[in-house]
């Protein structure tokens, strides 16, 4: 079988238990070795106090006991906003024998066209996308996308500019939802595996 990469790019701002539930089902869904989280470099004024640094060392603490799961800094190195077609040039030259099967959420997939090189981006790997609020309603030009492309999940159908969705149980938890609790001085334990931290921490509460 083809040799494959996940990766799975975010704001991770904070990490939350769907990341982590979203990243080992495309694990495990597609039989890939390796999933690579990235967090994306955007500076530090969207969340004063948090930087994509801080971003980066929560997610690496979450995935400590995970298997296969590994946080990649490159776009924290950059210390800007990187393009995902940047990204996956990137990974694909450094591995140019694997196929790059990269997430995202609904939400993000019906947004695929405001993003930098959109089309090209679809012939880069096999796309998977996760089911959110938003992916109900997709604007007309990424509907045809998706209605051309799709395949069934599973590591058979694994091909570049194929897209599949992740058969996975909506996920109501959102990284929003965890600072909106944080800053109301409310318990995020079953929200966001680092929950004891950010607790403690006060960087998401009002007066930061
Ligand atoms: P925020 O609430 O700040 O927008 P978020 O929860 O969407 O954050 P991100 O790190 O921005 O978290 O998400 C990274 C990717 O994972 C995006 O493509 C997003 O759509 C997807 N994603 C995050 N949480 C979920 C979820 N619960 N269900 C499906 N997709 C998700």
């Amino acid at each position: 079988m083809q040799q494959a990469l996940g990766i799975y790019g975010g704001t991770f701002n904070p990490v939350h238990f769907g990341h982590l539930a979203l990243a080992r089902a495309l694990r495990d869904t597609f039989a890939l070795s390796e999933v690579r989280l990235i967090p994306t470099g955007v500076p530090p004024h969207r969340t004063p106090g948090v930087s994509a640094m801080q971003r980066l060392e929560w997610l690496k603490l979450s995935l400590i006991s995970e298997h296969q799961l590994n946080a990649d800094d490159r776009e924290v190195r950059k210390g800007k906003v990187s393009f995902t077609f940047d990204t996956l040039t990137e990974l694909q030259q450094e591995q140019p024998h694997s196929l790059l099967v990269w997430l995202i959420g609904g939400d993000s997939f019906a947004h695929l066209p405001s993003w930098y090189r959109w089309q090209e981006l679809l012939e880069m790997g096999h796309l998977v996308v996760a089911n959110r609020p938003g992916f109900d309603k997709l604007p007309a030009d990424i509907a045809g996308e998706f209605a051309k492309r799709y395949v069934e999940a599973s590591p058979q159908a694994l091909a570049r500019g194929k897209i599949s969705v992740l058969p996975t149980p909506l996920m109501p938890v959102s990284s929003t939802t965890v600072r909106e609790k944080l800053a109301r001085g409310e318990d995020v334990s079953n929200l966001s595996p680092i929950a004891a931290i950010l607790q403690q921490s006060g960087l998401y509460s009002k007066n930061t």
